[in-house]
């Protein structure tokens, strides 16, 4: 289908951004446009005007500061992906990047636009929730805030961000000694996840296991980290891996086949991270 009709403006700046966004309730932004274009053809989706980041580029970089890796919202998956810096310091994230979709959408849709978008079945909003990231959120009149996955994925499509807000930065603790997995499974090459388990192990940190599609946002594995915590073998552990979880039934599989699914991911994801 053809979309509603909108305006369109490309922004200069995130402040232009902001300013544009504070003055119509009914502003969106574009980044990659790989999510939003299709809500808006299925017009699930009417925003009056469209302020298009996608060309500032001081909003696509991958750096190390303060201790920790700094990921710019404009990064393309691809970047992220291919990214030295990631590769060595916060493996998971590159690697999890690289299964999203197909080259084409790497090649356009940005890991602010996956966060903002706030899917659940979206595979770096579980990364990010597993490694304890931390998202930078700009507003009106110069305001930065940063607020934690945990807290910034608040339900199906609903970022922590008020609608005159930016998200500008993703920083991800370095992963140094830790083991990692990022397990997806898909019935077909280049889907999204039926579900996904992100987990990390060891370097005297206790393990982390978070879940792709198992309820209306990223969910922590809370049932499993409590039975490692206690000392529990993977195996074991995983079986508590749909404790506290909502997986959705669709055309993929029944929700029941997912809650069997996340165990038998979580055992392997575990088996994985603890032996890297
Ligand atoms: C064929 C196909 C396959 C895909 N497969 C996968 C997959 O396997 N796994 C997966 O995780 N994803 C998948 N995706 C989604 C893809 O990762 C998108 O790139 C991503 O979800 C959205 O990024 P975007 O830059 O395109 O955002 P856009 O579509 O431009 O925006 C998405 C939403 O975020 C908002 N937004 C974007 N950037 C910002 C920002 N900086 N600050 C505030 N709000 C912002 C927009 O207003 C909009 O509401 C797929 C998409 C397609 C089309």
């Amino acid at each position: 289908m053809i979309p509603a009709p909108f305006d369109y403006v490309r922004a200069e700046s995130v402040d232009q951004a902001i300013e544009l966004l504070s003055g119509n309730d009914d502003a969106k932004i574009i980044a990659g446009g790989h999510s939003l274009l299709p809500l808006m053809r299925l017009r699930l989706a009417r925003p009056a005007l469209l302020v298009d980041i996608s060309r500032l580029a001081d909003l696509a970089y991958v750096r190390e500061d303060d201790g920790q890796v700094a990921i710019g919202a404009l990064t393309r998956h691809h970047d992220v992906a291919n990214s030295e810096a990631l590769q060595e310091l916060a493996p998971i994230v590159a690697y999890a990047a690289s299964l999203i979709g197909d080259p084409a959408v790497r090649h356009v849709g940005t890991i602010g636009g996956s966060c903002a978008h706030a899917d659940p079945a979206s595979d770096m909003p579980t990364v990010l929730l597993a490694l304890g990231a931390e998202l930078v959120v700009l507003g009106p009149k110069g305001t930065s805030r940063r607020v934690t996955a945990a807290d910034f994925f608040k339900g199906l499509f609903q970022p922590d961000l008020a609608s005159n807000e930016v998200l500008s930065e993703i920083r991800v603790p370095k992963t140094t000694g830790r083991g990692w997995s990022y397990l997806k499974f898909h019935r077909r090459a280049q889907d999204w996840a039926m579900v996904g388990v992100a987990a990390l192990a060891g370097n005297g940190i206790g393990p982390a296991v978070a879940l792709t599609n198992m309820g209306e946002r990223p969910l922590r594995a809370a049932g499993v980290e409590e039975a490692l915590a206690g000392g529990a073998d993977p195996a074991t552990a995983a079986e508590r891996a749909d404790e506290g979880t909502s997986p959705p039934s669709d055309t993929f599989g029944s929700a029941e086949y997912r809650r069997e699914l996340s165990k038998v991911l979580v055992r392997r994801a575990l088996e994985e991270a603890m032996s890297r």
